[in-house]
């Protein structure tokens, strides 16, 4: 169906600001906001209103566009079958659109201008890519079973590098066959997507399938779910192949085959699905069965779980660009208060911007001392030491 007959027929009822219990609001951005164009039915009217030439591009309409977290609570919740699988798309050609008349917010201009000048939002070097490796004896890829694809945040970020020391650990610990590109790696491109910059995330895309090809990779373990997204959905429409896993899917396959711990030290625990590994790809399990498999843990579920998990507020690019903006009713804090209801002593992650996003979220609430982030690997760790 094409983007503007599915603008005419949106009726604006509101049910893809929802989870499924119509309990709760599950759009980040009108979650923060609360005005009616902030939601995915307001997006829609707003849209059909640019469309129609009956309001002008403009820096609010932009700043608008641009505060959708790409968390696909809308799509999983519009109550049209024949049209909510498009609702994304159509809020990316909007910023598309922004990007193409050049109207958009000054961070996201910003962000645009790192990668184009220096291919990650993190203003660092290429060759400084592989970094983290340092100490760990991970090889460069050869020819062994499987790359392990970093991507910028776990490349760059120090937080972010902690957990790709962890994962590449577990992985080195249970035998897996892997290496690394390092600064033949390029970023993943999915937040470029998202934010409208399709020929950039399209130089991306084809830059990190040559490398793939070039180093005559086949499988791939990917740290973030959004770069697991963009390899297995996108890298296909450019002739990119790969049989791509997130590492907790591959985590959850070793854990079950073969146990190996050392400690059971008790540790209350809850989950939260990121939105890249759950809505968008509709794997909840993996991550649970990690978690349910470890000895000492007591895992306990939020109020909203998979297919109604609260996005943490850093996807669509908004973790780089923070047009979404942090104060009380910022969907992270929010998240961070659920979880913290759940009397766990550790919000597991698995994905280094929800990490970031919920450990400055804590210090927001001030539970430092009551509630930490980890990341799934850096719970398995644990298990090991
Ligand atoms: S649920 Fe679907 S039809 Fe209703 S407002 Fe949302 S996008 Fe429009
Ligand atoms: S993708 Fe998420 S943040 Fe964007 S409009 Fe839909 S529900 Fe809101």
């Amino acid at each position: 169906m094409e983007h503007a007959e599915i603008l005419h027929r949106c009726f604006r009822c509101g049910y893809c600001k929802l989870p499924s219990d119509y309990t709760d609001l599950n759009c980040p951005s009108y979650l923060k906001f609360r005005f009616e164009t902030y939601s995915p039915g307001g997006r829609m009217w707003l849209l059909r209103a640019w469309l129609n030439q009956e309001i002008e591009t403009s820096s609010r309409l932009s700043e608008i566009l641009f505060s959708c977290a790409a968390c696909g609570n809308c799509v999983e919740h519009c109550v049209f079958p024949e049209f909510k699988s498009d609702l994304l798309d159509i809020f990316i050609s909007g910023r598309e659109e922004l990007v193409n008349e050049g109207v958009v917010p000054p961070s996201v201009r910003d962000y645009f201008k790192a990668m184009i000048v220096y291919g990650n939002p993190y203003k660092l070097p290429e060759a400084e890519r592989g970094a983290w490796t340092e100490g760990l004896g991970i090889e460069p890829y050869k020819d062994q079973e499987c790359l392990f694809f970093v991507g910028c945040a776990g490349a760059y970020d120090e937080r972010g590098q902690k957990m790709t020391r962890a994962v590449a650990s577990i992985l080195k610990n249970w035998g897996v066959s892997f290496g690394v590109l390092g600064a033949d790696e390029c970023c993943d491109g999915n937040e470029v997507k998202t934010l409208g910059e399709t020929g950039l995330f399209d130089e991306l895309a084809k830059k990190n399938i040559k490398a793939f090809e070039d180093a005559g990779v086949k499988k791939i373990i990917t740290l973030s779910p959004h770069g697991y997204h963009a390899i297995k959905n996108e890298y296909p429409k450019f002739g990119g192949n790969f049989e791509v896993r997130h590492y907790s899917q591959v985590l959850a396959d070793l854990m079950e085959k073969e146990r190996k711990y050392e400690n059971n030290i008790p540790l209350k625990v809850t989950f939260h699905d990121p939105c890249y590994l759950g809505r968008h790809n509709w794997e909840y399990q993996a991550p649970r069965t990690v978690l349910q498999t470890l000895p000492g843990i007591e895992f306990k579920e939020m109020d909203r779980i998979k297919a109604d998990a609260l996005c943490c507020g850093g996807g669509g690019g908004n973790f780089y660009t923070d047009v979404l903006g942090g104060g009380f009713e910022s969907p992270a804090r929010v998240r961070v208060r659920e979880a913290f209801e759940t009397g766990a002593e550790v919000l597991a992650a698995a994905c280094p911007k929800c990490v970031k996003m919920f450990e400055d979220a804590i210090k927001a609430e001030e539970l430092e001392d009551r509630m930490q982030v980890m990341d799934l690997a850096e719970i398995v760790q644990t298990r090991l030491e």
